[in-house]
């Protein structure tokens, strides 16, 4: 089949990697046709503050958009909004919207994302009982942290860490259910998650972990959460957070290779030549770590819409970014680093009793995440040792007097981290 370089690119999803990649489309110089799909009819928006700063007391109604009013008309990106992608007719080169409208594509970018997953229980469609994924999702969450109100969260992530400390802060009563042993286990060691533990119980929420929801009861509305070990929970309110789906089932059905997640190599390429993924939907294998992975984050989703407008407008690549993300808890930052494994050697450099701290994580003796708490001392050198793959001495990681990057093993290596960080700055 010859390329139709008169059809556009059709990016489907308008989160924060689909936007990025029709911005960047721009930005860089292709001046062919862009159409943006987007299932929501609000203006693509930010997804971050959904969590914390539109749930915080006194906040306005509004998340930030991810591009001021009259971006897309005056950058000529068509956005289609309120429509999904139905289906992709692979050797036509076309999408297929729901509304049955057929839109050919010179290139086709997935950005689909990811979606909250169903609490697989009885009453979770009860009113009240809330996810939190969309805007409209943070807005109705919102309205519901009145004071006194009874919030049960399901799920101790981020969603449900950050939900848990604006709802104390709402003055609402908070009861956190996991059923994991400790906060973030997915994300973080056992001393980060100690710490927050103890933040939230200062703040006044509860903590309940080995706890299995098996059923959520009401009449209409959530009045009560029930566990498995015979618990009852009074609710006014419940937001689970128990993790997300990636959005692959329209990649799955035109045939590309998905696994937990789009498969893509480095350029962002799924296994059709003319169709990339970016963002939470995309599954492939870090080159750091050389394991398979679907990291949830901007930074991820900028990053890969980066590669897709490099690979399509025939730029250099750049070199991979170490992944990086961040929560704020009752005020409390904490900022990661490369992604840690449960198996890595955690060294806690600092005292957590005074708030500011970090954790670092060793693999095979080198650095492989590090994750701050309080301060960002350790977060931007240890974004350039992950990809020297450099040892680090543990007894000097111990000790918060020696800077991270002084505790390369031998003095030749530490020379060559300072080179190394430089280009990878
Ligand atoms: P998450 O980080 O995967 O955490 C969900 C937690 O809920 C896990 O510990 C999970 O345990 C637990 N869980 C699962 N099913 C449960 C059940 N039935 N009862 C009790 N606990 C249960 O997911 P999330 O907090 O929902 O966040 C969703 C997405 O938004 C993630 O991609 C997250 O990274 C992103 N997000 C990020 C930020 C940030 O970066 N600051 C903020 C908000 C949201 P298992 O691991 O055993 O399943």
């Amino acid at each position: 089949m010859t390329e139709h370089i008169t059809d556009p690119i059709v990016i489907i999803g308008a989160g924060h990697a689909g936007v990025a990649v029709a911005a960047g489309l721009r930005t860089r110089g292709w001046a062919g046709g862009i159409v943006l799909v987007d299932a929501q009819h609000d203006a693509p928006y930010e997804r971050p503050p959904l969590s914390k700063d539109l749930l915080a007391p006194g906040a306005g109604d509004r998340t930030a958009p991810l591009r001021k009013e009259g971006y897309y008309e005056a950058k000529g990106i068509e956005r289609v909004t309120g429509q999904a992608a139905a289906s992709i007719d692979r050797a036509g080169r076309a999408v297929v919207l729901t509304d049955g409208s057929r839109r050919p594509y010179y290139r086709l970018v997935l950005a689909t994302g990811s979606r909250a997953r169903e609490l697989p229980v009885p009453g979770a469609d009860l009113d009240g009982v809330h996810a939190l994924r969309t805007y409209r999702d943070g807005l109705a969450i919102k309205q519901s942290l009145v004071p006194g109100a009874r919030v049960v969260v399901i799920g101790a992530g981020f969603i449900g860490m950050e939900v848990a400390a604006a709802a104390v802060k709402n003055g609402c009563t908070v009861t956190v259910l996991e059923f994991q042993d400790r906060v973030m286990k997915r994300v973080t060691s056992e001393p980060v998650s100690a710490y927050f533990e103890h933040l939230h119980r200062s703040q006044g929420v509860r903590l309940e972990f080995g706890a299995a929801v098996n059923e959520i009861q009401g009449d209409g509305r959530v009045e009560r959460v029930l566990t498995s070990d015979g618990r009852t929970f009074e609710a006014d309110v419940v937001v689970a957070g128990i993790g997300v789906l990636p959005n692959q089932e329209l990649a799955e059905a035109a045939g590309l290779d998905c696994r937990d997640g789009v498969l893509v190599n480095e350029q962002c390429r799924t296994t059709d030549p003319h169709i990339y993924a970016a963002g939470d939907v995309t599954r492939y294998t870090s080159p750091f770590s050389g394991t398979s992975q679907r990291l949830e984050s901007i930074q991820n989703a900028n990053a890969q819409a980066e590669a897709v407008v490099n690979d399509i407008l025939d730029h250099q690549g750049k070199p991979a970014e170490v992944p990086w993300f961040w929560t704020v808890q009752h005020d409390v930052r904490l900022q990661t680093a490369g992604v840690m494994h449960p198996e890595d050697e955690a060294i806690v450099r600092g005292d957590p009793e005074t708030g500011k701290f970090a954790v670092v994580y060793l693999r095979d003796g080198r650095l492989a995440a590090v994750d701050t708490v309080g301060g960002l001392t350790d977060f931007r050198p240890a974004k350039k040792l992950i990809p020297t793959g450099l040892l680090l001495d543990p007894a000097l990681v111990a000790d918060p007097g020696v800077k991270l990057e002084d505790a390369v093993l031998g003095a030749d290596s530490r020379h060559s981290i300072h080179e190394a960080g430089a280009a990878l700055v």
